[in-house]
């Protein structure tokens, strides 16, 4: 054991000597005892955004927490170099966040998928203990088995545990569970230093709280304990549309103050015929809606309100909680759609989006998106900033917006608008655009330059004059950054100079840039 510690520490001398060389020469898999450590790949340096491609020089596939725990304490110890560390997950961010120009790549989906389940009897909690590389949908399945499942989601389940712990991971169901990282009761994490801590609210609770929605700045997440709850069998899943905004947000608004009755609510805008029919494609009910989308120059613009009801089928009260909700909704006339499905299909309808844009080539296309929580007072506004700045008939994707109520705990490193009164309630709008680089008639380098700056208007805008923060965000300086954090920025520097005090962790988001 000595040996190969000793072996592995003078293998990671040279692997550090062999980065900071002009002449890079790890062009093959190279012998560092236990570590599996390869030359780049590809998908290291990709993501789904597919707007930077930051190629890093090595990619570590551990095998445990101490596989990482080498790495990072090694590199820790080392004043000799300034090698940087990215943990990845699925790889679905946007801006290069999961990615370390020149360093090394932990690919976390390599770890054993492990998954324990702990169901607890009358009175106490069921969860489950996940590998930081488990994908949500492995959980998913795994979980149904025993009747159980988490209770707080993010839209698509190709994404790994890890990777949405460390943004905040929001859905239809945040409102009523909180986010993601409300739903965690334990973490692994391994430190920038390069220690393994089990971490909780009530053991280390400034890295637990440091590392839930923590950009992977503070540490790797390998192990985490996921809250769970009896699963439904099925879900009523209803669609409501709307061609007035303020009728429309009052609805949502509505719909979140009942969360004993209402299960998810989400919402979108139907921009164009486009983004009616991909909308609609995991939605399994005969939708008859064909409205009239005005012209150019006069366009005229719906929204629709999604929301679910879990049907325990030993408990049968979906059906009464289904017409109390929708009893006092005012949407178009006969412009309401309700559907029965299985909890599982509705869990992982993006799944049958990705599908259908896969078969068709507009999968893996550029991702501009731009996703940004508004504060409740100030959504209408951010609406007409929108609509300023995009063209609805040539508008590709989705824009998801829905309200978020106050169940964010403020000690964790996810920003959030302060929004200076006692109504925190928030809304999260997700400019979903896809941009397809097509050189026929796509969007090349230039256009996408354009939607990237367009986008970024909105968020300067919206952040100015309404309190908005993004959110799953990219700003290009730490300047950007240290406004973004706001008053928060001494809480997060502190933490980083505690928990990886060399900066080695998250070079993708450039925050702080390494030191030494
Ligand atoms: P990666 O992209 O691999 O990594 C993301 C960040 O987390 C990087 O900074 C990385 O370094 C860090 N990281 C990854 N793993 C770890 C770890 N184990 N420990 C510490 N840091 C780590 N988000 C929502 O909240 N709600 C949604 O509904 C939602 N829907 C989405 C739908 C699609 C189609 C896509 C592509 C994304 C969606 N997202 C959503 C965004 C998604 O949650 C984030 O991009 C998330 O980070 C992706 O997880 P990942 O495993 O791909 O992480």
């Amino acid at each position: 054991m000595e040996v190969a510690m000793v072996s592995t520490r003078a293998s990671l001398l040279i692997l550090i000597l062999s980065l900071c060389s002009p002449y890079k020469f790890i062009q093959s898999p190279m012998d560092f005892g236990p570590l599996n450590l390869l030359p780049t790949t590809t998908t290291a340096s990709s993501d789904f955004g597919r707007i930077l491609f930051h190629s890093p020089a090595a990619v570590l596939r551990p095998q445990s927490s101490g596989d990482i725990s080498m790495l990072l304490s090694f590199l820790s110890g080392s004043s000799l170099s300034k090698v940087t560390v990215a943990a990845r997950g699925a790889g679905h961010s946007i801006h290069g966040l999961a990615q370390a120009l020149d360093g090394i790549v932990v690919e976390m989906r390599s770890l054993p998928a492990e998954m324990e389940f702990h169901r607890g009897g009358e009175g106490q909690v069921s969860y489950a203990d996940v590998s930081g590389g488990v994908m949500w949908i492995e959980l998913l399945e795994q979980s149904l088995k025993l009747g159980l499942a988490p209770r707080s989601w993010t839209d698509y389940l190709y994404l790994t545990v890890g990777g949405t712990l460390s943004n905040a991971g929001i859905s239809g169901q945040t409102f009523k569970h909180g986010p993601q990282i409300s739903n965690v009761l334990q973490l692994e994490v391994v430190t920038g230093r390069g220690e393994i801590v089990k971490c909780s609210p009530s053991k280390d609770a400034d890295l637990f709280n440091a590392v839930l929605g923590g950009l992977g700045q503070f540490g790797i997440i390998t192990r985490a304990r996921i809250l769970l709850q009896e699963a439904p069998q099925k879900v009523t899943w209803v669609r409501a549309f709307y061609d007035d905004f303020s009728i429309f947000t009052r609805d949502q608004e509505l719909l979140v103050s009942i969360p004993d009755l209402v299960d998810y609510v989400e919402g979108f805008i139907v921009l164009n015929e486009q983004s009616l029919h991909s909308s609609s494609i995991a939605f399994p009910a005969t939708v008859d809606f064909s409205p009239d989308f005005g012209t150019k120059n006069s366009p005229k613009i719906y929204y629709c309100i999604e929301f679910a009801v879990h049907d325990y089928q030993h408990k049968n009260t979906n059906v009464h909680h289904l017409s109390q909700g929708s009893r006092q909704m005012r949407h178009m006339v006969s412009q309401l759609y309700s559907v029965e499905v299985s909890y599982f299909d509705f869990l992982n309808r993006v799944r049958m989006e990705e599908m259908s844009l896969r078969s068709v080539g507009l999968w893996e296309v550029h991702h501009p998106w731009l996703n940004m929580f508004v504060p409740k007072a100030g959504v209408a506004d951010f609406r007409d900033l929108l609509m300023d700045k995009i063209s609805p008939d040539s508008f590709e994707g989705l824009i998801l917006i829905y309200p978020l109520r106050d169940r964010w705990d403020t000690n964790t490193s996810v920003v959030i608008p302060d929004s200076g009164s006692t109504d925190r309630a928030m809304y999260v709008v997700g400019i979903l655009r896809s941009a397809n680089p097509d050189p026929e008639d796509g969007c090349s380098h230039h256009c996408l330059q354009e939607l990237l700056l367009r986008h970024r208007r909105i968020a300067d805008t919206a952040g100015a004059r309404l309190g908005a923060k993004q959110y799953l965000g990219h700003h290009p300086t730490p300047s950007g950054w240290h406004q973004h954090f706001g008053q928060r920025w001494e809480q997060f520097a502190e933490r980083k100079a505690r928990f990886d005090p060399l900066r080695i962790l998250g070079p993708g988001q450039g925050i702080l840039p390494r030191t030494q």
